[in-house]
């Protein structure tokens, strides 16, 4: 049996200060359950003594019925000269009723003199006191030592005093946090030996990525002796980033043999990250290792034609260990692989389609401007249509557009769009709050009588990229737009000089798709 990492998630404390992320009480407890069903070891949900919501989370909490996690409270030691009994701060985090209380304190002697404005030895007692008084009222304490790589490097033996001053007082984990990010590697695992085997009580590490370092120097610690991992999903923090969980899981399980979590779990975990990302308004970011959706993408002729062959010569491992899948990229740099990978992914007969052709139109559009990287849908019509059976569901052969802005009544946006669908003619007027939206509102009348299962499709996202004008001609606009359907999601791409064009374009491939394809 391989040794056991615990894993320590603070997404929901440290996680919440990064610029930018501000997440609801609900989106807090959502992410807590899905961190438990994960198999975190220890979920930090906060800090009850610096804000409300963070109050009403651990009053919340004990309604999630976590099945595997234990949940930490987080807040600072007692203040320099009175009693823990007496510290509303530590009151807050007991109040917090967690199984864990997770405290932090200075190993820098530079914040004790000059931050806390005390003295070495009462931040000394100020550890040990918090630490052991937390203990007699039956929690369990994790000790944070805030600073300490920084605080090493100015007086080791000081800074391992404060850590043995924690283990006095019965922390049954000491955890030394590289809190301005600024540490290598080298230095890490050099300082975590030593405390390793010095120190009677088991070893954590808290990174932060500010050196690029964050995921690296949390392997070195562990490879060092320690036994307590702490990270948020997808780095999400203070600054650059916290150390990356959904990075340090599959590195210390996959790569150097520890045991963190059931193979059954380790393949959540890109959806884990998705989840986290959705919650939290960010874009997920595609390149992200293990669980970016271009972490195992490929897109040049020779890698594709090669992987085709064996997975492994262009993977590092199996994306399906991690959840994630192995992707063929379409672009102007592909060859014949690429395509036939997309017909298989398609579930499309390869012996109907002329992939030549297609290969050669996506030469050719590219060059005007298109991009088939994003748009995957536009790829799969583009091979189906070569189909010599295929009848495309309608026709659109003209619109128009018009824009007002009159004195008193703001701007005014209609669009007329005319469609047909075998004989018939659709004929449609819809107005919008800006041009492409009133197009997409004309479109879908137009279409919807004739097929009422386009209901339930929405445009999801909208993205233009004005492509650079050179030698004085207009620039092309490149239009990408994703529409959905209840949880299916599809992307589509058009480019023209002008903007509406190229968004009819996209908007009338987005239809299509969603009638002839994946249904
Ligand atoms: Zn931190």
């Amino acid at each position: 049996m391989n040794r056991h990492i615990q894993l320590y998630d603070t997404t929901l404390r440290d996680g919440t200060q990064r610029e930018g992320i501000s997440l609801s009480l609900d989106d807090k407890l959502k992410i807590a359950a899905r961190l438990d069903a994960f198999g975190m070891d220890y979920i930090e949900g906060g800090w009850p003594g610096s804000n409300p919501k963070d109050v009403e989370f651990f009053r919340r909490a004990p309604s999630l019925g976590l099945g595997h996690a234990r949940l930490a409270a987080f807040g600072s030691t007692r203040r320099k000269n009175t009693r823990p009994a007496d510290d509303a701060n530590i009151q807050a985090l007991l109040g917090a009723e967690t199984p864990v209380v997770t405290l932090v304190g200075k190993s820098w002697e530079l914040h004790v003199v000059d931050v806390l404005e005390t003295t070495a030895a009462e931040n000394l007692a100020m550890i040990e006191d918090s630490v052991a008084y937390c203990r007699e009222q039956g929690k369990e304490v994790i000790y944070d030592a805030e600073h300490f790589f920084d605080g090493y490097k100015a007086n080791p033996e000081y800074a391992i005093s404060t850590l043995e001053a924690a283990a006095r007082g019965g922390a049954v984990c000491v955890v030394l946090c590289d809190t301005n990010g600024g540490s290598l590697p080298w230095e890490v695992e050099e300082a975590t030996a030593r405390v390793a085997g010095r120190l009677g009580a088991p070893v954590g590490i808290h990174t932060h990525d500010d050196a690029g370092c964050g995921v690296a120097n949390s392997l070195a610690a562990i490879r060092a002796g320690a036994v307590q991992v702490q990270g948020t999903i997808n780095g999400y923090g203070e600054r650059v980033a916290n150390a990356n969980l959904c990075t340090i899981i599959p590195d210390l399980q996959l790569k150097m043999g520890y045991d963190c979590v059931s193979p059954e779990r380790l393949a959540g975990l890109t959806d884990l990250s998705r989840y986290v990302a959705e919650l939290a308004n960010l874009t997920h970011d595609d390149h992200l290792p293990y669980v970016g959706a271009s972490a195992f993408a490929h897109k040049g002729g020779i890698h594709v034609a090669a992987m085709l062959k064996h997975a492994a010569s262009y993977q590092h491992l199996d994306p399906a260990i991690v959840g994630n899948q192995q992707r063929s990229v379409v672009s102007e740099l592909s060859g014949r692989g690429n395509l036939i990978d997309k017909v298989n992914q398609f579930h499309l007969n390869p012996e109907s389609l002329d992939i030549p052709k297609v290969l050669e139109q996506i030469k050719q559009l590219e060059a005007q401007g298109f991009t088939f990287e994003g748009a995957e849908a536009s790829v799969e019509l583009m091979l189906r249509r070569t189909h010599p059976a295929y009848v495309p569901p309608f026709e659109m052969t003209d619109y128009s557009v018009m824009v007002q802005r009159r004195r008193g009544r703001g701007s005014i946006v209609e669009a007329t769009v005319k469609v047909r669908v075998g004989p018939k003619i659709m004929h449609t007027v819809a107005e919008g709050n800006g041009p492409v939206n009133a197009l997409d509102a004309a479109l879908r009348q137009a279409l919807i009588g004739v097929f009422p299962q386009l209901s339930g499709v929405r445009l999801a996202d909208y993205k233009v990229r004005i492509l650079d004008g050179e030698n004085n001609t207009a620039a092309t606009t490149r239009v990408l737009i994703e529409s959905r359907q209840g949880a299916r999601r599809w992307s589509t791409v058009g480019a023209s000089p002008n903007i509406i064009d190229a968004s009819w374009r996209a908007l009338a491939d987005s239809m299509e798709y969603a009638l002839v394809a994946g249904n």
